[in-house]
């Protein structure tokens, strides 16, 4: 990986917000990856774990507390306008509830061809017209929907659309926060297929946030951990499912459900006791500590810090000293 281009350098990122005076929830604490270019990057966690916030403060949709975002060696959070709108063609973003991210009541041509106009894509009405039937049949749709309104239509459909609009200005990097996780199990395969398709025929490089350690191991070449605010591991997708070095990450794997009735068997689930600390009041030390087998006394008083346990695997974790 480090011989191929940075598109995103992600330096001690830190999202706190303000609960009181003397307090704060820090959602996203000391954060640092790099993405690279025409990689699938998949950063997995359980809810509240500060995934998406750090994806959307990487955008630059939220405002960053600390650290740095670098965008093709420019700081996402202090572009000038000029630059801040060449950003937004070439970053764009799938949504989570394709329900709530696009208006029902819009014609789905109006939706797609938005950004085309808006980043003068298109020589004229005819090139424009072109353009959003090629993006329609590109995502598994027909021309002629282009003139139905979107509430017509079911929800892998709008994610469909939702992915056709994303892929209008021609972007470089798709932000994926869940784009799954509102469909039917049914659904989810075909768009996860069809992104994995896309990115490939359109050399794209993707940020895909999920909480399904399944899911993200089917679509990513890396895969970040999050828990509790902090990335806990990070390594090559097939090596975190082969040898996963963090408790976290071997507690998350082991609940995987496995179709094999023998391999489930031999395959023992780690169950997680202890409380979660509030992301209010953190304990000193492991923020893990609390729900982990593997504590020692050093866990209870001094925070890890991610080091490269071999090339590549990164762990937050005092057992890896
Ligand atoms: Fe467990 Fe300690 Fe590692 Fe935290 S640092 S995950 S408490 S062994």
């Amino acid at each position: 990986m480090k011989d191929r281009k940075k598109i995103f350098e992600i330096r001690h990122l830190k999202k706190y917000y303000s609960v009181s005076q003397k307090q704060w929830l820090k959602a996203v604490d000391d954060v640092s990856f790099d993405i690279y270019e025409g990689e699938t990057l998949g950063i997995v966690g359980e809810s509240g774990c500060g995934k998406t916030t750090c994806g959307k403060t990487c955008l630059g949709m939220i405002e960053k507390s600390g650290g740095e975002v670098l965008f093709m060696g420019q700081d996402v959070h202090s572009m000038k306008r000029r630059e801040h709108f060449e950003f937004t063609k070439k970053v764009q973003m799938i949504f989570q509830d394709p329900y709530a991210s696009l208006d029902p009541h819009q014609k789905v041509y109006n939706i797609i061809a938005e950004g085309i106009r808006i980043h003068k894509m298109a020589k004229g009405k005819k090139e424009e017209e072109k353009m959003v039937s090629e993006l329609l049949e590109m995502v598994g749709l027909n021309a002629e929907h282009a003139s139905r309104n979107v509430h017509e239509f079911s929800g892998g459909q709008r994610q469909r659309i939702g992915i056709a609009r994303a892929l209008s200005v021609n972007p470089e990097f798709l932000f994926c926060d869940e784009p799954i996780s509102a469909l039917d199990v049914s659904i989810q395969a075909q768009i996860i297929n069809l992104l994995m398709k896309l990115q490939k025929e359109r050399k794209l490089t993707m940020l895909f946030i999920a909480h399904d350690l399944s899911v993200v191991k089917h679509i990513s070449d890396r895969v970040g951990v999050m828990y509790l605010g902090r990335m806990v591991e990070l390594t090559m997708a097939d090596q975190l499912y082969i040898n996963p070095k963090h408790p976290y990450t071997q507690a998350l794997l082991s609940a995987i459900p496995i179709a094999d009735p023998d391999e489930c068997k031999r395959k023992e689930r780690i169950m997680l006791d202890g409380d979660v600390p509030s992301p209010i009041n953190l304990p000193l030390g492991c923020r893990f500590a609390s729900r982990c087998s593997k504590c020692m006394e050093i866990c209870k008083s001094i925070e890890p810090n991610m080091i490269e346990v071999e090339q590549g695997h990164f762990v937050a974790c005092h057992l890896y000293k």
